[in-house]
């Protein structure tokens, strides 16, 4: 008999990323990717890891190579507390973080589906930034909620918005510092109303914050769950500051739901690998952070300062915006989001622009609601200043032409 597979239902809800797709024809050999979410390769620490895994083998073969606790590895946790503590009290919001309360996870994108499974019911609202970050709405999707976008400025929320959706919502999903895709940023005033309005409706709050050591000018301000531990779910990562392939991350959660996430993430995988732990634990444990991140942010604040000038050299401001292309100044992070002149949809302008040898994202896919279809992410990380400055030459040719059709 032929084998009858009958998917669940959940199965059918999920499909590939669209961007991922999308992202097929940037493949080419010799394009300039502006459309990947990769960090650069340039800022691994590969001598550090070296050493730290010599070290990790030696101190204690048996604990790095043995199944371990789902919680993760104590001293690693004590250091995550030990270090949003001190971030938090430098933005003038101090945060006892107590290291029960964080949670070891298989990259931050392993924090959004455990949250998913023990917050989510099918039909659940889930209210979300507009855009916000696909992969979590991926993440989300399985458990069949209603996600709900909330209008966002360049600040981040618009709080009225929020206010009407606030009733019954399970929880905000929200990336305070240098989002992912538009790379802007939630003042502090933004912040504090959102704390307030948290507090006052008790609405939950999960912050995502991958990106928040890669500033360029000032430190964000404090994070949103330092304003109300016992209302918020932080999620944290070392992929952007430290090595993506490692897949560590963490959740820093409050009493009322650190045991239930600790149960999903025992059916999920038990623990994160326990040697990855350790590797992390000796290349942080010295400080080392805080010599390596400025490193990091040199490189892209100049990656950044180049698109910036490339673009404003090849679209001059001032006129019309609806007639030329128009961006954001992100203040950290990876990306930049832009937007095509009126009539123009960027998803019809990506073959042309892959022609011409460039590559992005369309900024569309990125909004649970209805999409801006001339907006586009751009990453300005992952290639050389040269290679902006050809890139978004190419990109200007390419909707030049494409605008002259
Ligand atoms: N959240 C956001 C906003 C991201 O951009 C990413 C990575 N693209 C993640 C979470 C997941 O990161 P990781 O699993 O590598 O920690």
């Amino acid at each position: 008999m032929t084998p009858h597979w009958t998917l669940a239902e959940r199965a059918a809800k999920m499909n590939p990323s669209v961007i991922r797709e999308i992202l097929k024809v940037t493949e080419r050999p010799g394009i300039i990717s502006f459309a990947g979410g990769l960090p650069s390769s340039k800022t691994f620490p590969v001598a550090e890891f070296e050493a730290a895994c010599a070290k990790v083998l030696s101190k204690d073969p048996s604990g790095a190579l043995q199944y371990a606790a789902s919680e993760g590895y104590g001293p690693l946790r004590e250091l995550v507390a030990e270090q949003l503590g001190r971030q938090s009290a430098a933005a003038g919001v101090p945060w006892k973080v107590d290291p029960a309360q964080v949670l070891i996870t298989t990259g931050s994108q392993q924090g959004l589906d455990l949250v998913a499974k023990i917050l989510i019911d099918a039909g659940s609202r889930v209210l979300v930034e507009s855009p916000t970050y696909l992969g979590a709405v991926m993440a989300f999707t399985p458990m069949e909620p209603t996600v709900v976008s909330v209008a966002s400025d360049d600040e981040g929320l618009d709080m009225a918005d929020l206010a009407s959706k606030t009733p019954d919502a399970r929880f905000l999903y929200v990336l305070p510092n240098f989002q992912n895709p538009t790379g802007r940023t939630m003042n502090e005033a933004r912040r504090a109303a959102l704390a307030a309005h948290a507090q006052a409706t008790g609405l939950p709050i999960m912050e995502d914050n991958p990106y928040g050591d890669l500033w360029f000018e000032q430190a964000p301000a404090a994070p949103l769950t330092a304003r109300n531990p016992e209302g918020g779910i932080y999620l944290g990562s070392f992929s952007k500051v430290l090595a993506p392939g490692l897949r560590m991350g963490f959740i820093v959660a409050p009493k009322a739901v650190y045991p239930k996430l600790l149960q999903a993430k025992q059916a999920a995988d038990l623990h994160s690998p326990s040697f990855n732990q350790r590797l992390i634990f000796e290349v942080m444990q010295d400080g080392f952070l805080d010599r390596h991140v400025p490193t990091i942010r040199a490189l892209y604040k100049g990656q950044r300062d180049a698109m910036l000038a490339s673009l404003a050299q090849h679209f001059p401001q001032g006129g019309n915006p609806d007639d030329t292309l128009t961006w954001n100044t992100p203040a950290g992070g990876m990306f930049l989001w832009a937007r095509l002149p009126a009539g123009m949809n960027a998803v019809d302008l990506l073959p042309h622009a892959v022609d011409k040898g460039v590559a992005f994202v369309p900024g569309a896919p990125f909004y649970a609601g209805q999409g801006d279809a001339r907006a586009m992410r751009l990453s300005f990380v992952t290639p050389s200043v040269e290679e902006i400055q050809r890139g978004v030459a190419a990109l200007a040719q390419a909707i030049a032409e494409q605008r002259g059709r």
